[in-house]
């Protein structure tokens, strides 16, 4: 399977609003000519693990090598045959779903390719019966084409489908058993899901919205590629974070802008694509099912973040935020999540459920 706009991508370098030269962990780099470079650069010879924390775990974490036009003097000097394999495949995304057949996906870490996906509308060919050719895969994707319910709650039943079928598999008890069903089709799963984002604390799980977002951007909010669409909205959330009035205020104005959210998608149709290829990825990167509702798990992270940060934008500016700022908005939150797996897994198993962040 390959996304449509996979071949269609370019990297359009000095142009880039957002370059992945800076900003995020990258690997480290294995070309020769890199090394040279970067010898050369700081005038000094570095040993492999000198060079990893040189290039990228500096305070800004920008690559000594991106040119302030936002050109990499790597190529300019030898082309890109010298770039380091991290550098030459970004975006590109190619993995082999459990049968051993290639995938072709683009990273959402690139804003081309939010741009790419947002002429398209439609990033993927029809997903078919060629998704892993599982029932569960197909399921899950009729999960979410479900489009007379809102995207949070589509979400959540994927969810809830995901974690069913690995109790079931595991051998423990599941929703299934506790309610006596042999099965659920896909509107029950969508209807506990209803059920389920209502929530009997909502100021509470608000509260932990806050405090997990928080927690996400604060090591990012100041770098100075995510600085102007991070900075001003962590330290508005986090005065809300210790008063009880701001917070409140914000909860009451989350309710109605999520419901909108969710429920008017069709006005959006770029966050549900980027969802779908997120989706799709989770489904078809994973070896079995525990991968499965792990990988998921993390797309929802990013969804319910994602939400909050458009509505934190929107809060704090008193106005929907533009294309480019969703974009942005996008961009970051896939750096943060996406391309440092390890590192979220364990910052999740920090955070509180993941049922009170979505809600
Ligand atoms: S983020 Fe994308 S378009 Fe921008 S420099 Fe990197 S690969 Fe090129």
């Amino acid at each position: 399977m390959k996304s449509v706009c996979y071949d269609k991508f370019k990297c359009i370098a000095g142009k880039c609003s957002m370059t992945c030269c800076e900003g995020w962990e990258i690997e480290r780099s294995d070309s020769p000519r890199c090394m040279e470079m970067l010898d050369e650069y700081y005038n000094k010879d570095f040993t492999e693990e000198e060079e990893l924390k040189m290039l990228w775990e500096k305070d800004i974490m920008r690559c000594p090598l991106l040119t302030s036009d936002g050109l990499c003097s790597l190529v300019i000097r030898h082309s890109d045959e010298a770039l380091s394999k991290a550098c030459r495949v970004f975006p590109r995304n190619i993995y082999k779903n459990k049968e051993g057949e290639k995938n072709y996906d683009l990273s959402f870490g690139c804003p081309e390719v939010v741009d790419l996906y947002n002429k398209e509308k439609n990033g993927y060919p029809l997903i078919d019966d060629s998704l892993s050719a599982t029932a569960m895969g197909r399921c899950a994707m009729s999960i979410f084409h479900t489009d007379s319910m809102p995207l949070d709650i589509r979400m959540l039943a994927i969810y809830l489908y995901l974690n069913d079928e690995l109790e079931e598999e595991e051998g423990e008890d599941n929703l299934r058993d506790n309610l006596s069903e042999k099965s659920f089709t896909i509107s029950e799963y969508l209807n506990l899901a209803a059920e389920t984002v209502m929530g009997d604390e909502p100021f509470e799980d608000f509260k932990s919205l806050n405090s997990s977002f928080l927690n996400l951007i604060v090591n990012y909010s100041t770098l100075p590629i995510m600085k102007p669409y991070l900075d001003e909205i962590y330290l508005k959330l986090d005065e809300a974070d210790v008063s009880f009035d701001i917070l409140h205020k914000m909860f009451l104005k989350f309710q109605v802008f999520k419901e909108d959210f969710d429920e008017k998608l069709e006005d959006n149709p770029l966050i549900k694509s980027v969802f779908e290829a997120k989706l799709f990825e989770a489904l078809e990167h994973a070896e079995d099912v525990y991968e499965m509702e792990q990988n998921f798990e993390a797309v929802l992270y990013e969804f319910a973040f994602l939400r909050y940060a458009i509505f934190a934008n929107a809060y704090i500016y008193a106005t929907y935020p533009d294309y480019d700022t969703i974009r942005a908005l996008i961009t970051c939150m896939s750096r943060m999540i996406g391309h440092n797996e390890e590192s979220f897994f364990d910052f999740i198993s920090e955070e509180p459920e993941l049922i009170s962040v979505l809600r």
